[in-house]
Formats: C-alpha cells, sequence, structure tokens
C-alpha cells in the first residue's frame, strides 16, 4: 500500500457549479479545499490536479482518465453536499477485493469527527451507467478512489463552511492520508542542501552569527524544521528560540 501518487480532483467546475446556496458555490468551495490538500500534501508525495480555478470543467469520467494515464495510487475527489442534511459523507471505491477505499474512508470519518463534524455515513455504490455522475469516477478510476462530502452547502450543516472550516477540514483530510499511508517528509534536493548547511553551524554552536544567519537563511527558503525532527537531530530549545527570532527577523526583511 503507497501513496506516491495522488490525483486530487476538485468537485465540479466551469458552467458546473455543483450544490449553490446560503452564498456558497459548491465548484468554489472544492477548489480551495483541494488547493489547502495540495499545499499540505505536497511535502509527501506528487500531486496532480484536474483543475485549478473555476472555470475548467472536466466531467468525472475525464477526471478518472487523467488518473489513470498518471498511474494515480489514489484518486481523491473532493465535493460538499446538496439536497438537505447534517452531517459528512464518504463515498469510496468498490472495484476490487483488496481496494482500501474502505478503510482510508473510515479514517477520513474518524479525523472529520476529530475536527468536530459528525458523519452521516461511508458508503460505496457504483450502480449508475452515466458516464457523467459522479459515481462514475469510482467506477472508471484503476486505483483507490475516495469522494469526500464534509458538509452540506443547503441547509443549517453550510456553517460548517466557513474559511476556518474549510482548513480544518483541508487538516483532516490530508492526516488522514498521512497516518492511513504513513508517509514520510520527501526531501528535495534543495532541503538535503539547507540540512548540510545546518549541520555545519551546529557544529559550532557558540557562534550564534553564523547560526542565526543559517537559520534565516533556511526560513527564507521555507525549509521545514519537522524535517530535522523527523530525520532524529536534535535541536534543543535555546536554538529553537534563536530559529524564532531568525525567523521573525528573516519574514521582516531585516537581512535583506
Ligand atoms: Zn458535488
Amino acid at each position: 500500500m503507497k501513496l506516491n501518487k495522488l490525483l486530487i480532483v476538485a468537485g465540479h467546475g466551469g458552467k458546473d457549479t455543483g450544490a449553490v446556496a446560503n452564498n456558497i458555490i459548491e465548484r468554489d468551495i472544492n477548489l480551495i479545499v483541494a488547493k489547502k490538500v495540495q499545499e499540505l500534501m505536497s511535502k509527501f508525495c506528487d500531486i496532480k490536479m484536474t483543475r485549478t480555478d473555476n472555470e475548467t470543467y472536466l466531467t468525472p469520467y475525464e477526471c478518472a482518465v487523467i488518473g489513470n494515464k498518471w498511474g494515480a495510487d489514489l484518486a481523491l475527489h473532493i465535493h460538499h453536499n446538496g439536497g438537505g442534511g447534517d452531517g459528512a459523507e464518504i463515498i469510496h471505491t468498490v472495484f476490487t477485493e483488496d481496494s482500501m477505499g474502505d478503510e482510508l474512508s473510515e479514517k477520513i470519518a474518524d479525523k472529520f469527527r476529530v475536527i468536530g463534524q459528525n458523519v452521516r455515513r461511508v458508503f460505496s455504490r457504483w450502480n449508475s451507467k452515466e458516464n457523467n455522475d459522479y459515481y462514475s469516477a469510482i467506477r472508471n478510476a484503476d486505483q483507490d478512489a475516495v469522494i469526500t462530502e464534509f458538509a452540506f452547502v443547503d441547509s443549517k450543516d453550510s456553517k460548517m463552511l466557513t474559511d476556518e472550516w474549510l482548513d480544518a477540514e483541508a487538516y483532516a483530510i490530508s492526516s488522514a492520508l498521512i497516518e492511513f499511508y504513513n508517509l514520510e517528509v520527501k526531501m528535495s534536493y534543495k532541503d538535503v542542501e539547507l540540512e548540510e548547511i545546518l549541520n555545519m553551524a551546529l557544529e559550532n554552536p557558540d557562534d550564534m552569527i553564523n547560526l542565526i544567519d543559517t537559520l534565516v537563511l533556511l526560513s527564507n527558503n521555507n525549509f521545514d524544521l519537522g524535517i530535522i525532527q523527523k530525520s532524529g537531530k536534535f535541536i534543543d530549545d535555546a536554538i529553537l528560540k534563536v530559529f524564532k527570532v531568525a525567523y521573525e527577523l528573516g519574514k521582516e526583511g531585516y537581512y535583506d
């Protein structure tokens, strides 16, 4: 079970708005959450987005073909529900016996509960013959496919669709994926280079000027401190404190 390639499908697009109510357009919030998941997951796996704007429209079938051609390990379809109701729904693949879609969906459901959303049901369905309904995404996928419906757009449930909740939703989905697939941060060549520079600076911890300069360099390059912790290196509180100060100075452009 691996997740090297993640296809993210922001449901609907273009003239197909999905559910519209309470000043919320499903098409638009699907994309907001999709982009946030992309950002959160980008250090863990390769990602392909089927759309990155609200003008593009692809049928669910076309999205499935993109994932199959690319060789995606998982197709994650992000939707929000319509038709009135309360709570999240997650729909998963039924295409093979060893499909993990059901277990992954339960994991996502658990994470939704953790952030405070109730879950109506986790289920599977592929009984439609049309290729333009969203179950075709499941029917035509060569890989596990999961459709998330975090909350209803057109009921009181829409109170769960503020910016803050959409953030939390993206975190919940991402943390479910990270835990389920046991993902490790994928270090880029640049990360490795920066880590070496940090190691050199740490060999001389008394040279605070050098250390601060190094940490500013790291923060300006979006170096993730989590990488160092994950790779088992110890950074004591003092250095973390210096890092925070240096990060703030770097953000303010103090060292430019
Ligand atoms: Zn939808």
